[in-house]
């Protein structure tokens, strides 16, 4: 007998829901088969959400297998990835976050700012390597061009008219508006009539002001952050949405994290998709200062990835795996308890790798269509909004093609 019960957590995704149903503690069980049954997340209450975050023993197998049932209810068993290109047009930034080991003060010797030339030429290389999104994103350096955001839509619009601009955290925006002087409504919408077509939920991280203080004094809040997301949403630019996990937080940030995410999704229908986020702490100030842990355990990696599946069921149905922050066996274990979505190719992903994750800078559709089809799954390459889904089965000629969701208006 393991630790965990009867099941060795690495071999839980072997077990179907009656094998493990009958060893649960009697309060997670009830609360996991009503959500089974209605496969909506709604029907539990915030007691028995913080129950299943804090699950152990019989009950965390319990919890995955119970993730992985209602995935399959709910989504099936395609497995999808999107081909895109990550683009950081800067590394300088003033913001100072304690986790992050991407950014660099104006004189240090490594810095870089790519021009809109530079950036509308690796959108070109972008399409010409097969992708449909690029996913922009940089540092906020002091004396940035007041509508240097909206140039660089404009610059990769007219390269490349088709491709779909993932852009700007809530952060940026913030930024943006504060350079323009613009109300937050006007300038979304400015942008996207520039071209910005989606949104990348990220610099939530925990959405908990006293969490945000020890992490980073200079993002924006959680009141902003809830601010930029509902406007965006409201104007048409759907989202992302993230949550960072294995730094200083506990399980019940996640929980009310997540229960947030479902009452914004419950006003606006705006997110696209869930992604948990692992804290990657080697190059970090706030591991090194002896602040936060050396990031999530293997277990809290499961976990989050089920808990949200979980929670979020019937509010956000797409929860992905950031191959990025994990390695790829444990990518696919994340597979099986609960997730559904491989996340994007990124080509050339800078962010994680200088906070120390060793899983490579892209990950090729090829790969991930092995990945996925080791696990049992199906692979699909989608857009960015999951409204476009082509099943990409090697060999086979044969593409299926469907819209799961209705397009947002
Ligand atoms: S996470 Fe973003 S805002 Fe924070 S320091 Fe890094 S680049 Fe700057």
């Amino acid at each position: 007998m393991s630790k965990s019960g009867i099941c060795d957590l690495a071999n839980f995704s072997s077990l179907e829901w009656c094998d493990i149903a009958p060893h649960l503690s009697c309060e997670i069980r009830t609360a996991l088969e009503h959500v089974l049954e209605a496969q909506d997340g709604a029907v539990l209450s915030r007691e028995q959400s913080l129950l299943l975050a804090n699950a152990e023993g019989d009950d965390l197998p319990g919890l995955l297998v119970a993730a992985n049932e209602l995935r399959r209810d709910l989504v099936g068993n395609i497995v999808t990835y999107v081909v895109n290109r990550n683009i950081n047009f800067t590394n300088i930034c003033f913001v100072g976050c304690k986790f992050c080991a991407f950014s660099r003060g104006p004189r240090e010797p490594d810095t870089y700012f790519r021009s809109l030339e530079q950036v509308a030429a690796k959108a070109v290389e972008a399409r010409n390597l097969g992708a449909t999104e690029v996913c922009i994103q940089g540092g906020l350096p002091h004396g940035l061009p007041p509508f240097y955001y909206r140039d660089i839509l404009r610059a990769v619009k007219r390269a490349v008219p088709g491709m779909h601009i993932h852009a700007f955290s809530p952060m940026e925006i913030v930024y943006g508006v504060e350079l323009t002087g613009m109300p937050l409504d006007d300038y979304l919408r400015m942008l996207r009539e520039n071209g910005l077509d989606t949104l990348p939920g990220t610099a939530a991280e925990i959405l908990d002001d006293d969490v945000r203080f020890i992490l980073s004094r200079n993002k924006l809040s959680t009141e902003q952050w809830k601010q930029v997301i509902r406007t965006a949403h409201c104007a048409g630019i759907r989202s992302t949405s993230t949550l960072m996990y294995g730094h200083v937080e506990s399980p019940a940030h996640w929980v009310n994290q997540l229960l947030l995410l479902r009452e914004i999704q419950k006003e606006t229908c705006g997110f696209t998709e869930f992604v948990p986020l692992g804290f990657v702490h080697q190059n970090t100030l706030l591991f090194h200062q002896g602040i936060a842990r050396p990031g999530p355990t293997f277990a809290e990696h499961l976990k989050i990835h089920a808990l949200s599946r979980i929670l979020l069921a019937g509010a956000i149905n797409n929860v992905q795996v950031s191959w990025v922050k994990l390695n790829k066996p444990l990518s696919q274990l994340c597979l099986h308890a609960g997730a559904n979505d491989y996340g994007g190719t990124l080509m050339e992903e800078n962010i994680s790798r200088e906070a120390g994750a060793t899983a490579g800078q892209y990950t090729s559709p090829q790969e991930f269509q092995s990945l996925i089809l080791e696990v049992g799954r199906i692979p699909a390459e989608r857009n960015t909004t999951y409204t476009r889904i082509n099943i990409k089965v090697p060999g086979d000629q044969f593409i299926f093609e469907q819209a799961p969701e209705p397009e947002f208006a």
